[in-house]
C-alpha cells in the first residue's frame, strides 16, 4: 500500500508514551511509511498545569530526539512539530512556542474544556457524569471552532474527541460540527483522520463518517494521524483511515513544511 503521512506520533517526553523518536522512524521504514512527523503535547506555561505533557526546559531535547531520528534515517522524511492544546487565552503562549524551533506544523487540539478537565482524561472520568453530554460537546467545538479561527495551527487534531469513552448526547450535534467545518474551511485549516478513536470506547476514526463526509462537503483539507504513543502504534488502522476518506470522495491529503502547505494524492 500507498501509505499517507502518518503526522501524530509522541515521545517520552510527555510522559506518557514509549520509544525513542528513532524507534518510531525504525517502525515506519519497517512499514514502508516514507513520511512521518512527530507532534508531541506541547508545554503549557506552567510545567504543573498537568501530568501529560512536556516539560518547557524539555523542548531543546524534544527537537534534538527528533534530529536525531533524521539522521538516523535518512530514507524517510521526518518533520517537526507540536500537538498544542487550545486553551481560550493562551494564543501569545502559542505564538511564543512558535517561534522558537522551525516547526513544520502545529496540530491544534481541545482537550479542555475547562482549565481542570481534560475530557479524555480516564482519571477525571468521574467528571462526565456530573455534566450534561450536550454541554460538554457544546462547549469543545465552540472551542475548536475558536482554534480553526485562531489562525496558530495548520491542522486540528481528533475534531470529536468527547466521544472517546463512548458518551454521547442525545441531541443532534450537527449544527455543532457545521460552524467548526465552516470555520476551519474559510482559514484554510485542515482536519485530522486520527486512528486512536479505532483503540478507545467509541471504537472508531476520530472523529466520525458524518464529519468526514461534511469536510469533504466543505472542502475541509485532511491529514492522517495515528497518535502514536508507542512505536508499534505507527500508521496503526490507516488502511481503514484512506478508507473512510476516499468513501465521502478525498483525493489528496496535505503535507508540511515549515508552516507551507502541499497537496498529495492519497
Ligand atoms: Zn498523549
Ligand atoms: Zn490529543
Amino acid at each position: 500500500m500507498v501509505w499517507p503521512a502518518d503526522y501524530h506520533m509522541h515521545t517520552p517526553l510527555c510522559h506518557h508514551a514509549t520509544g525513542q523518536p528513532t524507534e518510531y522512524a525504525a517502525r515506519a521504514v519497517a512499514l514502508g511509511i516514507k513520511e512521518i512527523g512527530f507532534s508531541d503535547h506541547s508545554p503549557m506555561p506552567q510545567d504543573d498545569f498537568d501530568e501529560w505533557r512536556m516539560y518547557f526546559s524539555k523542548l531543546d531535547q524534544y527537537v534534538a530526539d527528533v534530529r536525531q531520528a533524521q539522521k538516523d534515517h535518512p530514507q524517510l522524511t521526518i518533520k517537526l512539530a507540536l500537538e498544542v492544546d487550545y486553551l481560550p487565552g493562551q494564543e501569545d503562549w502559542i505564538r511564543k512556542l512558535a517561534r522558537l524551533h522551525s516547526w513544520d506544523y502545529f496540530i491544534g487540539s481541545v482537550h479542555y474544556i475547562s482549565n481542570s478537565w481534560a475530557i479524555d482524561s480516564p482519571s477525571k472520568i468521574s467528571e462526565w457524569k456530573k455534566h450534561d453530554p450536550f454541554e460538554v460537546w457544546s462547549i469543545y467545538f465552540d472551542r475548536l471552532t475558536a482554534a480553526a479561527e485562531s489562525g496558530l495551527f495548520e491542522i486540528i487534531g481528533h475534531a470529536d474527541l468527547p466521544k472517546k469513552f463512548g458518551i454521547y448526547p442525545k441531541q443532534d450535534c450537527t449544527p455543532l460540527f457545521e460552524r467548526f467545518l465552516k470555520a476551519a474551511a474559510k482559514n484554510n485549516v485542515a482536519m485530522e483522520l486520527n486512528t486512536a478513536g479505532l483503540r478507545k470506547d467509541c471504537k472508531e476514526i476520530y472523529p466520525s463518517q458524518q464529519i468526514v463526509q461534511m469536510a469533504r462537503q466543505h472542502g475541509v483539507a485532511i491529514t492522517f494521524g495515528s497518535d502514536a504513543h508507542a512505536p508499534k502504534e505507527v500508521g496503526m488502522n490507516f488502511t481503514e483511515a484512506i478508507e473512510l476518506a476516499r468513501s465521502v470522495g478525498y483525493t489528496h491529503y496535505r503535507r508540511f513544511t515549515q508552516r507551507q502547505m502541499e497537496a498529495v494524492p492519497i
